[in-house]
């Protein structure tokens, strides 16, 4: 078995060398993440600037770029082998509901994903790393699954309670919640008077009931969501195209 492992955190975080201890033991790996914290990166591609590629140790990559530029790079050129699954994180933070859309641990999953790989985005739902071990436990045993009656590729975004293994209650296939507006955004003055602003926290959980990743969660399950990446709107789609008839 082939594993790219990468993140959004940066290759020196503690998440990404969680994974690394618990699958370099089972599977051949390379490690392809960005040289510094990108997390909220989204699902972009650095284009304006060229992107450098350092070897840190025998099969661990850092890059000057996103966690998607990591995983396009490795996938298209600098690996000399296809993967046979993208394992993203462990990230620092929930990213469940609307977070997707922002998270670079899915996005570099994402990558992998439309590039034909089975690919899982980890997640630790509370900052701080707290049973950062528990977890990358629960990540080998997910990805050891293999899920091989599975339709593939498929993406799966993964959040993990930060709970001792013992207290872990299972695995649970969740949906998406979703949350409500996001905070106002933090306006503060510089020393030369200029106005600055930072983008203030999430809103909290909006849909959080049952079968959601927050309910799965919140009730000590380790939450699982397939994702797709096809945004359209087939509802609205079949109505626009009565009213452009
Ligand atoms: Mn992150």
């Amino acid at each position: 078995m082939r594993i790219l492992i990468t993140n959004d955190d940066g290759y020196l975080a503690p998440g990404i060398n969680a994974l690394i201890e618990v699958f370099a033991p089972i599977a051949e790996i390379a490690v392809v993440a960005p040289d510094s914290n990108r997390s909220a990166s989204s699902n972009s591609l650095t284009l304006e600037r060229p992107l450098f590629v350092i070897q840190a140790q025998p099969n661990v990559y850092h890059v000057n770029g996103t966690p998607s530029d990591c995983v396009h790079i490795a996938l298209t050129g600098l690996l000399p082998w296809k993967p046979d699954l993208v394992v993203s994180g462990i990230n620092q933070g929930q990213n469940m509901g609307d977070d997707t859309l922002y998270s670079g641990t899915v996005a570099a999953a994402t990558e992998g994903y439309l590039f034909g790989i089975p690919s899982f985005a980890f997640s630790q739902v509370a900052k701080g790393w707290g049973e950062l071990q528990s977890a990358a436990r629960v990540a080998r045993e997910i990805v050891l699954r293999k899920f091989d009656e599975f339709p593939k590729p498929f993406l799966f975004n993964i959040n993990i309670p930060n709970l001792p293994y013992e207290k872990m209650r299972g695995l649970r296939a969740t949906r998406l919640g979703k949350r409500h507006q996001a905070e106002g955004v933090i306006q503060m003055t510089d020393p030369f008077g200029r106005a600055m602003y930072w983008i203030g926290p999430a809103g909290t959980a909006k849909d959080g009931g049952e079968g959601t990743d927050f309910h799965a969660t919140e009730n000590g399950y380790v939450s699982i969501t397939p994702l797709q990446i096809d945004l359209t709107h087939q509802e609205q789609l079949a109505i626009l195209k009565k009213g452009l008839a």
